[in-house]
């Protein structure tokens, strides 16, 4: 039975002081010693290092945003995923689509972030998502296809991946996927990665759901049974929404 995962995606929200005290707040209420599920927290870079400090006592999972996918050189601006597993990060969410929308990210760029993060030793959570034109020209499948293949290329081992299925339509926008609609984008791609990797390792492997997922659709989409937690934007913004969702997967 594959554990449910719930991480919040903080974005680009919240001061150093606003994070911790966020952080703070959720660590209270998640606790040390869950066992039904894994929680995790994506705050700024900025924050990372005091949100690290304040969620050490509990299970949460310290996450990054993003992350460059050399380990260090002329690249202004950038993190690498070595500074991040220095920093004590269990995880980096890499493809999110506003990373592939506004900053550039390809696939193939993608896929050597995945790499490098995996070979320094942090869990990736890979997202992949159609947009809304693509959706309505019957495409969902094909391109999530290709950005599964894409940015797995190369990657033996996938015990450390989670995948977070995202359609670009529904990030932020209050429109969620139904449960329906979600779980079969959620099996076409186990199959992809059974055709990749085995059956036993798809069968191993957490696909969380994003897209405005809230306290009120929650129960229902983690009741499927290709969905294995969410990525949560607005929402974990939230201690109590967040919780609820938590709660919902665990
Ligand atoms: C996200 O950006 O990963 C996301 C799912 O956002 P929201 O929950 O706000 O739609």
């Amino acid at each position: 039975m594959r554990k449910k995962i719930v991480v919040g995606n903080w974005k680009m929200n919240n001061t150093v002081a606003e994070s911790v005290e966020l952080a703070t707040e959720i660590a209270e209420k998640v606790g040390s010693g869950i066992i039904g599920c894994e929680v995790g927290i994506a705050p700024t870079f900025l924050a990372l290092n005091e949100v690290g400090k304040v969620i050490e006592w509990s299970d949460i999972l310290l996450t990054a945003q993003d992350c460059h996918y050399e380990n260090d050189g002329a690249f202004t601006g950038e993190v690498s995923a070595s500074m991040l597993a220095a920093a004590g990060c269990d995880f980096v969410i890499l493809g999110h689509s506003e990373r592939r929308q506004y900053f550039g990210d390809t696939s193939a760029i993608v896929n050597r972030k995945v790499k490098k993060a995996l070979e320094e030793g942090l869990r990736v959570i890979l997202c992949v998502g159609e947009t809304l034109q693509e959706r309505e020209s019957g495409v969902t499948e094909s391109v999530i296809t290709g950005q599964v293949v894409e940015g797995l290329d190369g990657v033996s081992d996938i015990s450390n991946l989670v995948i977070a299925y995202e359609p670009v339509w529904a990030i932020g926008t209050g429109k969620t996927a139904t449960s329906a609609q979600a779980d079969e984008v959620h099996a076409s791609i186990r199959a992809t990665v059974a055709g990749i990797y085995g059956a036993k390792a798809a069968e191993h492997l957490r696909i969380q759901y994003g897209g405005s997922v809230k306290p009120s659709n929650a129960v229902e989409l983690f009741s499927m049974p290709n969905i294995d937690g969410g990525l949560i934007g607005g929402a974990s913004l939230n201690v109590d929404d967040f919780m609820a969702i938590v709660n919902a997967a665990c």
